[in-house]
């Protein structure tokens, strides 16, 4: 018997599906199923398998955090426990009955990993299967492009599972001695504990360093001055110094406009703009955060959509479709996908395909592509989304460029030049199938050379120079890959921690004081981790493993050595270590000043009961006390409700962060909770939400 080993239940079965030369016999080991069928007449068994099934670890003699000195996590054994128990047991019993292995696990580092795991546990089961392993790399979960991996079977391999192997040792190394050492030194343990990650921390201290940027930013005043003029339709138009350094010199010009503007110009510039690239993997994590869906849930669609059949792998940095891709055939299938179909028709009959490529070329996967049809009603909201954003994307590759007018007015009024312009769309082109981002086009007045209009209105706009942008989830995942910061498979999910960790919130990202002072103490003392350099390197020290160029023990040992230079050092500036991140902490947790006596209020907890609760630091002589939700990060915003005057926090964790004021008498508690009986009988808002949420974690 032959044993195929996917990396997901689904994937097993649609492999059954589209291997099968007759019926498939549907069976099971405890709870996970297998398909029996014929394939080239010898019966095939396909089983699929719950990610990773071995799981590294320490050994159990060091699970103690207070007793074990975290140095010794550099040296110590990494066993490999099984993480799906019952899933090696199914792996274990069909390997006895089977006389080949094929693993079809996903191409790429991580799967090529995974199925190595499995591996071990096939030839622990039945160790004459050594010489009978082979390796299906497909793509897309399409009968073609499965039938001809299964076609054209290839070897394991292990070179590329050592370099995932590499990460995973590493990540855990540096990840748990760091992570327990700071913990330690910090005296914060149990769910309080702060982590430190190899790719983690870099990534804490790019936006910990934008946030500092814009604290030391002093804005520049400037002055704006805006005419509004009249030709039928009133209409605005700028001032073509579009920012006077100086008040005075703003003012002259304000008086000099007089009653009237003449058109001294019309500038007429046609643009082209040409369709975007196919999706590589941040591309797509990019579009995906624009239209509202952050990276690790955008992720996460993705990979469901590939398993069931509907994208091709998600993971990949190719922006240049294979020659062996049938454009026709993709889009003789989107032909009837609702809101498009139109679109893809049109491709479809069209003589010659055109697609663009960008700039990296790679030959393991292909562009992000849609491989089936999907009707709307078949598919959850997000779903649909990512799918429908997937098909557009394609089909935008394969259209025209848009063409644009852009036109300039230039007026003068008293001896002022005045300006405005507007852009419009003059052929649609891919903009027509992808209209993520479109501007609206602007509409501006038809004039001609010598016109003369009413000057109706004048004002001296008062502006300040802005400070940098704190990062979106989706600009951070691009500069996180100029960085080499993480992989396609990781970026999100490491965004995701900085969240979990109370380290930022909202989205741009905004860091606590305590994510500052862990990036600030890291830059300080740990300058290795906080840094993206190292991280960079050692990516490009796993693509040697996976050539075959350098072992995975010597990449993994060289690592340790830097990593007890890192650790002696913080070990030496211990208490100055402690007490950066403590500053942050405290921050955190002063909520604000007490109405009565002054004080700072701030975050404390009861000795006996442990819950959290505000308190005034003028105690005793001041027992000002207010209740806090006993769940969740609390955000302190320096902000005051606008019904009572007691200061604002924000509160994360559950279903989304809410706002609120810590005075459980605010007027506006009242209403909201009237709010929330309604929400009970009816529908569901955010507001409502935060009042039951708030009830039901201050009881
Ligand atoms: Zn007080
Ligand atoms: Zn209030």
């Amino acid at each position: 018997m032959r044993l195929i080993i996917s990396e997901k239940a689904n994937t097993a079965k649609k492999i059954a599906q589209f291997l099968s030369e007759g019926s498939i016999r549907e069976g099971k080991h405890r709870s996970v199923p297998h398909h029996t069928f014929a394939w080239k007449g010898e019966e095939t068994v396909s089983v699929g398998l719950k990610g990773h099934v071995l799981n590294p670890e320490y050994p159990e003699e060091y699970s103690n955090w207070q007793k074990v000195e975290p140095r010794e996590l550099i040296d110590a054994e990494i066993l490999k426990s099984i993480s799906e128990k019952g899933v090696a047991q199914a792996v274990t019993s069909l390997s006895k009955k089977a006389d080949r292995v094929v693993i079809a696990t996903d191409f790429d580092r991580e799967g090529e990993l995974i199925g190595v795991e499995a591996l071990s546990l096939v030839f622990a089961a039945n160790p004459k299967l050594m010489d009978h392993v082979e390796r299906a790399r497909f793509s897309a979960l399409t009968a073609g492009e499965v039938g001809r991996a299964f076609d054209e079977l290839m070897e394991v391999s292990n070179d590329l599972a050592d370099a995932g192997e590499a990460r995973q040792d590493i990540d855990l190394i540096w990840g748990a001695t760091l992570t327990r050492w700071v913990s330690r030194a910090t005296k914060r343990y149990g769910s309080a504990f702060l982590s430190v990650g190899r790719v983690q921390s870099p990534t804490l201290v790019l936006i910990a360093d934008r946030e500092r940027e814009r604290r030391v930013f002093v804005p520049v005043p400037y002055w704006e001055l805006e005419v509004t003029l009249k030709n039928g339709e009133p209409f605005t138009v700028r001032h073509q110094t579009e920012r006077f350094e100086d008040e005075a010199r703003a003012k002259r010009s304000y008086e000099n406009v007089a009653d009237t503007a003449t058109v001294v110009e019309v500038e007429q510039k046609y643009a082209t703009r040409r369709p975007p690239t196919p999706f590589n993997t941040t591309a797509f994590l990019t579009a995906a955060a624009n239209i509202g869906i952050s990276p690790s849930r955008a992720a996460r669609i993705a990979e469901d959509l590939y398993t069931d059949g509907y994208i091709s792998y998600p993971r990949t940095d190719n922006t240049v479709y294979p020659r062996s891709l049938d454009l026709r055939e993709v889009l003789g299938y989107l032909g009837r996908v609702e809101g498009v179909g139109q679109h893809a028709k049109r491709l479809h009959s069209q003589e010659k395909l055109s697609p663009t490529r960008g700039k990296k070329e790679t030959t393991d996967h292909p562009p992000i592509y849609p491989t089936g049809y999907a009707s709307k009603k078949s598919m959850r909201d997000d779903r649909w989304k990512i799918y429908q954003l997937v098909v557009r994307r394609f089909l935008a590759t394969l259209s025209a460029p848009a063409k644009t007018l852009r036109t300039t007015l230039h007026f003068d009024s008293g001896g002022e030049p005045l300006v405005t312009g507007g852009t419009v769309v003059t052929e649609e082109g891919w903009l027509g199938v992808y209209p993520y981002n479109r501007r609206a086009d602007e509409e501006i007045p038809n004039l001609s050379e010598g016109d003369v209009v009413q000057v109706i209105g004048k004002e001296i706009l008062f502006k300040e120079t802005q400070p940098p942008s704190r990062y979106g989830a989706g600009r951070l995942i691009n500069v996180m890959e100029d960085l080499g910061l993480g992989t396609k498979a990781t970026r999100p999910n490491i965004i995701q921690n900085l969240y979990d960790r109370g380290y930022v919130h909202d989205d741009p990202l905004v860091p606590t004081e305590k994510g500052i002072a862990v990036a600030q103490a890291l830059t300080d003392f740990a300058s290795e981790i906080a840094s993206h350099e190292m991280t960079a390197e050692l990516e490009r020290s796993m693509d040697e493993i996976s050539e075959g160029k350098v072992s995975k023990d010597s990449v993994v040992d060289s690592s340790r050595d830097v990593l007890r230079r890192v650790y002696d050092h913080l070990q030496s500036s211990e208490t100055e270590f402690a007490d950066i991140v403590w500053e942050g902490i405290r921050t955190d947790e002063t909520i604000g000043k007490c109405p009565e006596s002054g004080h700072d209020l701030i975050i404390r907890r009861n000795r006996k009961s442990r819950k959290r609760f505000v308190g005034c630091t003028g105690y005793p002589d001041c027992r000002v006390t207010y209740p806090l939700p006993q769940r969740g990060e609390i955000i302190p915003l320096g902000t005051q409700c606008d019904a009572c005057g007691s200061p604002e926090i924000k509160v994360l964790g559950g279903k989304r962060p809410w706002v609120t004021c810590i005075n459980m008498d605010c007027p506006k508690k009242q209403e909201q909770r009237e709010a929330a009986e309604k929400a009970k009988e009816g529908g569901e808002g955010s507001s409502t939400q935060s009042a039951q949420e708030l009830q039901k974690s201050t009881t």
